[in-house]
């Protein structure tokens, strides 16, 4: 079975508190974060959150200003990058375009000091893992953008190192390779158990992907948990909002029930706060059925291929978002009286700053 963060071990990556200014920005300020051995966690957040100059700390690119960085035990915070083991893969276009797939590959073999005669079947081997077995000698550039990607996952995995780092690898593909690929990288990191961190801005892409997801702001760690925990039991409305789509709506809450005005009552998950709450009422989680006295109305009905969006309307309140089976969406139509019902959800103490809303993309 795979481990969780916080159990603690000796060959794991730790980043404890780091601290890193950069100019006039606090990139860093106080980020920790423990990538168990042998998993891979994907570091999430919004442009400029600083899961960049996260990866670049622990890649040995960037300096810290305060922290430290242990791998496998040993603080390699003031080891140069390259005597730190760790392999990267960027955005795109790190291949050299002159060298085939092949030599690629190979020439990061030769810089680790990898005997010749030892190189061709390392690099044969990690071609066939990355399902290029067949291009070991077509040029880069004759590579499409999703091979070159997959070529510089075998590079890097080819030296064998402690650490994966993978630097929003799929952002630059288009989104039918950026899925195969994902899918790729999920497969080749637990057949080879290496452990990895996987920085990304795109939602779904971590949540597939990771064995755990950390959620960044602002230069440090708000959550870390699995995909399922996190979209379950989100600790706050920056998480909530940030994994998924979700209607947010203030409430009263006892006993296990929420009241919101015009909806009925809402059944709350256990462990959610009491009082005063914000309800993170997931699309999924409303259900839309026959009319009832409250006097909700379709607004609008869009069809998404797997499944169907609908918009509806309270008089006085905010719409609800719901996402229905495109079968059971199929004979709603703007105008028509429905009534609401709710999943168990989960609700968080109220943040006096936000407002009720709905963060569907
Ligand atoms: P993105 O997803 O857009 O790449 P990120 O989460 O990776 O964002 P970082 O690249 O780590 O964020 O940047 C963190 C913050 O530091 C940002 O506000 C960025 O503008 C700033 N920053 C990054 N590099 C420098 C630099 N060399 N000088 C000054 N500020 C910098």
């Amino acid at each position: 079975a795979r481990r969780r963060a916080g159990d603690g071990d000796a060959s794991d990556v730790v980043l404890d508190g780091l601290w890193r200014r950069l100019g006039d920005v606090q990139a860093l300020a106080g980020m920790s974060l423990t990538v168990p051995a042998g998993t891979l966690v994907a570091l999430l957040g919004p442009s400029g959150c600083g899961k960049t100059t996260a990866l670049r700390v622990l890649a040995g690119l960037e300096d810290l200003d305060a922290g430290a960085v242990r791998v496998a035990g040993r603080d390699v915070s003031h080891v140069p990058a390259h005597r730190r083991d760790n392999a990267m893969v960027f955005q795109a276009f790190s291949l050299m375009p002159h060298m085939t797939a092949g030599e690629n590959v190979a020439f990061a073999l030769e810089l680790r000091g990898v005997p010749r005669r030892a190189r061709a079947a390392i690099v044969d081997e990690h071609l066939e893992l990355v399902g290029l077995g067949s291009h070991r000698d077509r040029y880069a550039h004759q590579l499409s953008g999703g091979q070159q990607q997959r070529v510089a996952l075998a590079r890097a995995l080819a030296v064998r190192p402690s650490v994966l780092l993978l630097d929003e690898p799929l952002s630059a593909l288009d989104a039918k390779v950026r899925v195969s690929l994902r899918d790729e990288i999920r497969r080749i990191q637990s057949q080879t158990g290496i452990t990895t961190l996987f920085v990304t801005h795109d939602q779904e892409e971590a949540l597939v992907v990771a064995d755990q997801v950390a959620v960044m702001r602002a230069g440090a760690v708000v959550q870390v948990d699995t995909p399922r925990g996190l979209y379950q039991r989100p600790r706050d409305e920056f998480v909530a909002t940030f994994i998924g789509a979700t209607n947010r709506v203030r409430a009263l809450a006892s006993d296990g029930i929420a009241l919101v005005e015009g909806w009925g009552p809402v059944p709350l998950l256990p462990g959610s706060a009491q009082g005063e709450v914000t309800l993170l009422v997931r699309p999924e989680h409303v259900r839309v059925g026959a009319a009832d006295s409250r006097d909700a109305r379709v607004a609008d009905v869009t069809f998404l291929g797997t499944h169907a969006q609908v918009r509806v309307a309270l008089p006085g309140r905010l719409d609800v978002v719901a996402q229905l089976r495109v079968d059971d969406a199929a004979s709603l139509r703007p105008g028509d009286a429905v009534g609401l019902t709710f999943d168990t959800v989960p609700a968080l103490a109220v943040e006096r700053s936000a407002a009720d809303g709905v963060d569907v993309r």
